[in-house]
């Protein structure tokens, strides 16, 4: 993930005296040059990739007039549709695959279970947060997330999943920035705003989250 809407690109768009907890967990609040740094060392450590530019490009690839990874125009890197007919309410869009799974959070992770997060791979890394997001999530045989579409989206538009879907809790309580009119400022996890998110997404959330 990067960092969401204001700032740079990818995904838990938060600030506050930031980038420490919130930082760690929802990799989108650094910079986009740090981010890309860190991921390109990550992709290095595990052989995939040597550098993060080649990770984008083979992502871009597959999903060539689908989706594409590229800066966006106040929040650093994020996934727009590329695709000319939209996306209907409900479609699939896409699957991601667990590169790596750890029992603590870092800066890259999503949660996948209690004790659980992954590492997953391009293009979903790069989906930014939004309190009022377009794409909802479910759990998938590799152990990440199948994205799908909540709502219709059209070519161009960028997609935006809520990490409360999927985050039980923070470190600490962080500021969103996000942008949406739906914004909950302050984001806790699913350990506070459970209620909303089941209430926005219905069964697109975490399914470890569904025994709470
Ligand atoms: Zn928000």
């Amino acid at each position: 993930m990067l960092q969401s809407r204001i700032s740079t690109s990818a995904i838990k768009r938060l600030s506050l005296h930031c980038q420490s907890q919130y930082l760690q967990q929802f990799p989108i609040f650094t910079t986009t040059s740090n981010r890309i740094f860190e991921n390109a060392k990550r992709n290095a450590s595990t052989g995939t990739f040597n550098y993060i530019q080649d990770e984008i490009k083979d992502a871009n690839d597959r999903y060539n007039r689908i989706l594409t990874i590229r800066e966006t125009n106040d929040r650093g890197w994020g996934l727009h549709v590329t695709r000319s007919k939209p996306f209907s309410i409900g479609e699939k869009i896409m699957s991601s695959v667990a590169l790596s799974t750890s029992h603590v959070r870092d800066s890259h992770s999503v949660q996948v279970g209690w004790n659980k997060h992954v590492l997953m791979d391009l293009p979903a890394r790069f989906i930014n947060h939004s309190c009022d997001a377009n794409v909802g999530i479910r759990d998938n045989e590799s152990g990440a997330y199948d994205f799908f579409a909540i709502r219709e989206i059209e070519f161009g538009e960028e997609l935006l999943w809520d990490y409360e879907a999927s985050e039980y809790e923070v470190s600490a309580f962080e500021t969103c920035l996000c942008g949406s009119s739906k914004c909950r400022k302050v984001l806790g996890g699913f350990k506070m705003s459970g209620e909303t998110i089941r209430d926005l997404y219905g069964e697109h959330y975490a399914n470890y989250l569904k025994d709470s």
